[in-house]
């Protein structure tokens, strides 16, 4: 057992150094890893994906290289162009709505990701649930018309019931992000015909196995985005999007690019924009786990003890 900091290029989710336990069963290493303003009850289902994968092994894959996108964040169109170009991704998300007069900005990013795409890409948008009905319905129409046509539009608004509304009077499909935290979410999403399409996380659902069940029930295509692991959780996140018996969108997965360093030899890098999917979990490089080790006893302490009271209520 291991616990890990990572620092990050950039700030992300607010944090600049991820941290969480690497832990080795029979079958490899699996990550607990749930953010640290997560209770016992919600870090149990990490911890499930992480005994999963370090006891039991995952599901056979049906096939062997993930499409993955890139993110575009709210920068100017030409760097927008740069990033697109340099990922060798085919599909492109495109953050939106970074603040209340971004309209102008947004559309001129989404075209430059468009000409840097070319007419066969896919390009995206988030708006991280920040705008109401009537806001999202406005802007989505005329983000479409600058794209060229959405592939989706990623969590327009912060409710069910919003969601669904959007979807009622816009053209371009709508995906659920922030409304699906929970195993029972995307049914629920689905029921409501509040989303054409769902993002899901491997991570916090509780393992391979348990969202491929989520992801059936749901019975909505399926995007699977990572929670920002190291490579090791990256493995779990990957042989969920292979086992997936369909998948028709690029998944979320390029996250390996937001940290400094990795635990593994060979980072999960995207080739092309492709991540290949693991045969077996993978195993940490003794001399980068030795680098990334947490370098204070404190907050290792804290890491271990949170992991034991997990593990007790999991065991009950
Ligand atoms: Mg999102």
């Amino acid at each position: 057992m291991l616990v890990y900091a990572i620092p990050l290029r950039t700030r992300f989710r607010g944090i600049t150094v991820r941290e969480g336990v690497l832990l080795e069963g029979p079958r490899g290493w699996g990550e607990f890893c749930p953010f640290p303003e997560y209770d016992d009850r919600e870090a149990a289902h990490w911890l499930a994906t992480a005994l999963e994968q370090a006891n039991d092994g995952w599901p056979a894959p049906v096939r062997a290289r993930i499409p993955v996108n890139c993110i575009v964040p709210a920068v100017d169109p030409e760097r927008a162009h740069r990033i697109v170009r340099e990922s060798g991704c085919g599909t492109a998300k495109v953050k939106v709505a970074d603040h209340p007069d971004s309209l102008a900005e947004d559309i001129a990013r989404v075209e430059a990701v468009r000409a840097a795409l070319g007419p066969g890409g896919a390009v995206r948008i988030d708006a991280n649930a920040v705008w109401d009905v009537d806001t999202a319905v406005t802007r989505i129409r005329a983000l479409d018309r600058a794209a060229g046509g959405l592939e989706y539009a990623e969590q327009p608004c912060r409710t069910i019931e919003e969601l669904a509304a959007v979807r009622r009077r816009v053209g371009v499909p709508i995906a659920a992000d922030e409304s699906i935290r929970r195993a029972e979410d995307p049914l629920r999403v689905a029921v409501a015909g509040a989303a054409d399409i769902a993002v899901i996380k491997c991570t916090p659902l509780g393992g391979v196995r348990r969202a491929l069940r989520v992801a059936e029930a749901a019975g909505l295509p399926c995007v699977v985005s990572s929670a920002l692991e190291t490579g090791v959780g990256l493995g779990a996140q990957l042989a969920l999007a292979g086992a997936l018996p369909e998948l028709t969108h690029a998944c979320g997965l390029g996250t390996g690019a937001l940290f400094t360093g990795d635990v593994l030899a060979e980072p999960v890098l995207p080739v092309d924009g492709f991540l290949a999917v693991p045969t077996a979990p993978p195993v940490p490089d003794p001399e980068l786990l030795e680098r990334y080790r947490h370098p204070d006893p404190e907050r290792t302490r804290w890491w271990i003890e949170r992991l034991e009271r997990v593990r007790a209520l999991v065991e009950g």
